[in-house]
């Protein structure tokens, strides 16, 4: 199949913000596809190669991609870099340099999505000596033979810069259509794809198989699944009321979310982002294949570090030391941690994923032989405000953040990739007056002055607003900022600097640098009031109102485990601004 119908597809998506019309034009793309291209269709879509489990990144330098453009174009290379400075797109700076090279090759050949695919991927699996021009040799080789449009793509599919802002969800809904008979089969592959977190598999089967096939899909060693979450509230009459009187609370441990897979031997740790994170936690493999007795096992747990002589928890923070390619076992030495095990998704054979809540405890308890540093989650049946209210304070002063309260009904099944009533937190911030953290996503900076010219001095910063799949302002952040985080900020967010406002970020406010939507801060706020200037929840409250959070200050936390698509929601801001309400007029 031509690339050059995967380029044009990609043309007309990125000239529209219309959802709708990008699930069309997706549907049109898989529809004249041949069957065994479209899950690799799929992953380029998506800007990859496999999914992110794998690991298999399809990145290469800039300073590369340029060179490889240099040599396919026949350009000058400080040409090149003073056009990519002015436009800050290389996608657009590699069109250009194709549609004006000098001399085009009387040997070209077509390129085909498959060739496409076999290159990116050959690339991105070398490495050590003779690499890196190994891998500038054959990109060229590809961008000779592509025409301007196709260069913009290629070029920004292996620069990682790839933006269409199209949702895991808007392909799926496109492969209900293409293949499925229509939007209504959506929800099968979209439980699919909860439970292997691979949306080409998934358009692969669908497409081959039929959607009975991806309907029967069960969940298996060595693919993550993708998280369950959980919504909140805030006092524990609430919580007893959504679930009629009687729930489950669980000590809610601030640490990392690790999905345990193990076989055997073999133990695969995974993040919430489903990252391959054992590298990491070699302790926590470890523990896994001593204190694990079972041949295969899927379950859910909390990593805490903690002060082995006391057994008191640590803050969050210090698990960014084993964020770390070297010096792990130092890391791991100087910065002990303790597993506090929640949920068993699956066992022997078994999926437990349709299990009720009960089921899967009783055999998560099974299967794990627990000491200090392998345990199960604190848990107490409540149906009290008292009770619950009891059990908060006791989790608080065990270090813990609140509570997660489960539902205990017959229907409390583990839904994968879902943030529903089945499970409440209730954290200490929801209880005092007008304080709450919220995770936002970075859009904007402004220049610092003073002591932080250089650097930036503020932050603009968005909620997602899931419905619409964009990104809409909610405040400007330059408070709460130890100068390491304004040198740290700056750096990280070099990365994702683009020329102008990101197409799925909603702003009135002009930035005076624009990110494509990346990193997310914890960010703690007064109050969230009305706002003529920013466009969360626009219409939501008021006719031409948006909401705000009022001075909001960093509290120290990167959210690193988070995607953008896991910040706080539009939805959820509007939630708080009535509760606020709420305790104003009360
Ligand atoms: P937050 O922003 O509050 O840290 P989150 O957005 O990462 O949460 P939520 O669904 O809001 O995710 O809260 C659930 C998180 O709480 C889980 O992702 C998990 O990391 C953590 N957690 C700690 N203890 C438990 C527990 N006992 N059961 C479930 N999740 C727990």
């Amino acid at each position: 199949m031509d690339y050059s119908v995967i380029a044009d597809a990609y043309g007309r998506i990125e000239a529209t913000s219309k959802r709708l019309e990008m699930i069309d034009i997706l549907v049109d793309l898989f529809m004249n596809s041949a069957k065994d291209v479209v899950s690799r269709i799929v992953y380029l879509t998506q800007g990859k190669l496999y999914p992110d489990f794998v690991g298999v990144e399809i990145g290469i330098a800039e300073k590369l991609a340029v060179k490889a453009l240099v040599r396919a174009s026949g350009g000058k290379e400080g040409d090149v870099l003073a056009d990519l400075q002015r436009t800050g797109d290389i996608g657009q700076v590699a069109e250009l340099y194709l549609a004006n090279r000098k001399q085009s090759t009387f040997f070209s050949k077509v390129l085909t999505v498959e060739r496409v695919y076999e290159v990116l991927d050959k690339m991105a699996r070398t490495s050590g000596v003779g690499a890196v021009d190994m891998k500038m040799a054959v990109f060229a080789g590809l961008l000779s033979d592509a025409s301007p449009m196709e260069a913009r793509y290629l070029m920004r599919t292996v620069t990682g810069n790839l933006r269409l802002g199209i949702a895991d969800m808007t392909v799926l809904e496109a492969l209900a259509v293409a293949f499925g008979g229509g939007r209504e089969v959506r929800g099968v592959i979209e439980r699919a794809y909860n439970i292997c977190s691979d949306l080409g598999r998934v358009a692969d089967m669908l497409v081959r198989e039929g959607v009975d096939a991806v309907g029967g899909l069960c969940v298996g060693v060595f693919e993550p699944i993708r998280p369950m979450l959980a919504e909140r509230l805030s006092s524990p009459e609430e919580i007893l009321e959504k679930f009629c009187g009687k729930c489950l609370a669980e000590y809610k441990y601030d640490g990392e979310r690790i999905q345990v897979h193990k076989q055997g031997e073999r133990v695969v740790l995974y993040s919430r982002r489903l990252e391959n994170i054992s590298s990491q936690y070699p302790d926590v493999a470890d523990l896994v294949r001593r204190q694990v007795k079972a041949g295969e096992v899927i379950f859910e747990a909390e990593c805490v570090t903690v002060d082995l002589e006391t057994g008191d928890m640590r803050p969050f923070q210090e698990l960014m030391h084993r964020r770390r390619k070297y010096g792990i076992e130092a890391a791991v030495e100087q910065y002990p941690i303790s597993l506090y095990a929640f949920d068993m998704l699956y066992v022997d054979g078994k999926d437990l994923t349709c299990e009720p809540l009960t089921v899967r405890r009783i055999a998560l308890e099974g299967v794990l032989e627990r000491n200090v540093q392998l345990q199960v989650a604190a848990q107490k049946a409540v149906c009290s405000p008292k009770e619950l209210e009891d059990f908060f304070e006791e989790a608080i002063t065990g270090g813990c953040e609140g509570l997660i309260c489960k539902s205990l009904a017959r229907e409390s099944v583990y839904q994968a990739g879902n943030r529903g009533w089945l499970w409440i937190k209730f954290k200490r911030d929801y209880k005092s007056e007008m304080t709450d953290t919220v995770d936002l996503v970075v859009v904007g900076a402004f220049h610092g002055r003073g002591k932080r010219a250089g650097a930036y001095g503020a932050l603009l910063l968005a909620v997602y607003n899931k419905e619409k799949d964009i990104f809409e302002t909610v405040t400007k952040c330059g408070t709460g900022f130890t100068d390491k985080d304004i040198e740290d900020l700056h750096a990280m967010l070099q990365k994702h600097v683009i020329p102008r406002k990101h197409s799925r970020v909603l702003s009135t406010m002009e930035a005076e640098v624009w990110f494509e939507p990346y990193i997310v801060l914890e960010i703690l706020g007064a109050e969230v009031t009305l706002s003529p200037i920013h466009v969360c929840a626009m219409d939501a409250i008021r006719k031409d109102s948006g909401l705000a959070i009022r001075f909001p200050r960093f509290t120290g936390k990167y959210r690193t485990d988070k995607s953008p698509q896991d910040a706080t929601t539009s939805k959820e801001i509007v939630e708080m601004y009535q509760k606020q309400l709420k305790q104003i007029t009360n």
